[in-house]
């Protein structure tokens, strides 16, 4: 079965066709500005190379359009016609409580998700204008919405409420929801299979560390709490965005900056962070590069990040009752070695004994353990795969 895996942004658009039966990714690639000037689209077919395409691109309808004429392209393509395509597994980021597991895309669907809008402001309406462009050339397609959130709908009360009135929760929406839940659920169900013991006692740690970063508790293979809150700008502190904070520093930067609600949200949201603490860069390769040589401010960002992550695996150990596996994923986790030593160094009180030279040395891009043999806890690195994750769940919904 062939599906269409789509990651609609406000003005990009990733994809990937994935065969599910043999696991193959088929092709995949990127449409960028969207209805903005120097549109282009990137496709890379498995085994021939890889092509752009630069042609205006109005709305999304345009770029799935662009998007399908390159996989049914007679020289380039890798499907004869549109008709090969089993489904459209679309990445919806936020399901709210509604949704604890991925649905068929119906007009219904839509609407609970147009309620969702206000938390969700930027990805929902993004996600949904890719859903709509598919169905508008892919009417007779099946859909499947795979959520951000789903994984986390099995939190318990005490984790998923705030310290707030109750009314916020129940006439306001506002609990943690948390996000990269499909990430979360992919590398904990490959730590289950690594794990020798009954799956009902097994108590996961996943650091999904990248641009967003987020950490989970996992307990049986269920979510019990997650560092994303409300929204992704809780946690540890991320590329840009400043994680957990005193929520009155709120208030005084806006009266201290002169911010309105736009200007105090992009400064959280995109001037804080590592590339806030640093002044150097978001991305760690760059603060990497710059704490060698000799940037203090570069080498705090790590620090402090390290710190954050170190501070969530001992209170999400406390939170499980103990800890069998921490995993590492996502762009930070899977190839940051020196962001790894520093979080994992000064665990061995809760049974951590790494290998830090194989961390040093060890493959990227493939799964691997850290931990030595005799380790009460293991420690892995599991590259996510949240578009394979999505064409399965896509697949098990629409198969006949
Ligand atoms: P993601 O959001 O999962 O795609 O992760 C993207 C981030 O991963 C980038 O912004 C970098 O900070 C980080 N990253 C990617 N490759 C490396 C690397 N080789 N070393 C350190 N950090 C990396």
């Amino acid at each position: 079965m062939k599906v269409l895996v789509i990651n609609a942004g406000s003005s990009s658009l990733k994809y990937q066709l994935i065969d599910v039966d043999s696991g193959e990714v088929i092709a995949k690639g990127l449409c960028e500005r969207i209805g903005i000037d120097g549109s282009m689209l990137t496709y890379k077919p498995e085994g021939k190379g890889k092509f752009e395409f630069k042609k205006d691109m109005k709305d999304h309808t345009d770029a799935i359009r662009m998007v399908l004429d390159a996989l049914v392209d007679p020289e380039i393509g890798v499907v004869k016609s549109m008709d090969e395509i089993d489904a459209v597994g679309h990445r919806l980021v936020h399901g709210g409580e509604k949704f604890n597991k991925s649905v068929i895309i119906t007009d219904e669907l839509i609407k609970e998700m147009e309620v969702l809008t206000p938390l969700a402001p930027l990805h929902n309406p993004a996600n949904l204008m890719g859903v709509r462009a598919c169905q508008a050339i892919m009417p007779n397609t099946p859909m499947v919405g795979v959520f951000d959130t789903a994984f986390h709908q099995t939190m318990p009360p005490r984790a998923f409420l705030y310290g707030l009135p109750y009314e916020a929760y129940k006439e306001h929406m506002v609990r943690r929801y948390g996000f990269h839940g499909t990430s979360h659920m992919y590398v904990s169900q490959r730590a289950l299979t690594k794990l020798d013991m009954p799956k009902e006692d097994t108590r996961i740690i996943t650091c999904h560390l990248g641009n967003g970063s987020s950490i989970s508790a996992i307990k049986g293979g269920k979510c019990i709490d997650t560092s994303m809150g409300l929204t992704p700008l809780e946690g540890v502190p991320m590329g840009t965005r400043c994680g957990d904070m005193d929520p009155a520093i709120v208030t005084y930067l806006m009266e201290r900056l002169n911010l309105d609600k736009k200007g105090i949200d992009n400064y959280l949201n995109k001037k804080s962070g590592v590339l806030g603490i640093s002044g150097v860069s978001s991305d760690f390769r760059d603060l990497e590069e710059a704490a060698n040589n000799g940037n203090e401010r570069a080498q705090l960002a790590l620090d402090t990040f390290c710190y954050k992550v170190k501070k969530y695996i001992g209170a999400y150990a406390a939170a499980l009752g103990g800890v069998d596996a921490i995993v590492f994923t996502a762009g930070v986790g899977e190839n940051d070695r020196g962001v790894r030593e520093k979080v994992l160094t000064g665990l061995e009180y809760l049974g951590v004994d790494v290998d830090f030279e194989y961390n040093r040395t060890c493959p990227r891009g493939e799964e691997v353990e850290l931990s030595k043999a005799n380790s009460r806890v293991k420690v892995f690195v599991i590259p996510t795969d949240e578009e394979m994750m999505i064409a399965r769940d896509t697949a098990a919904l629409t198969a006949k």
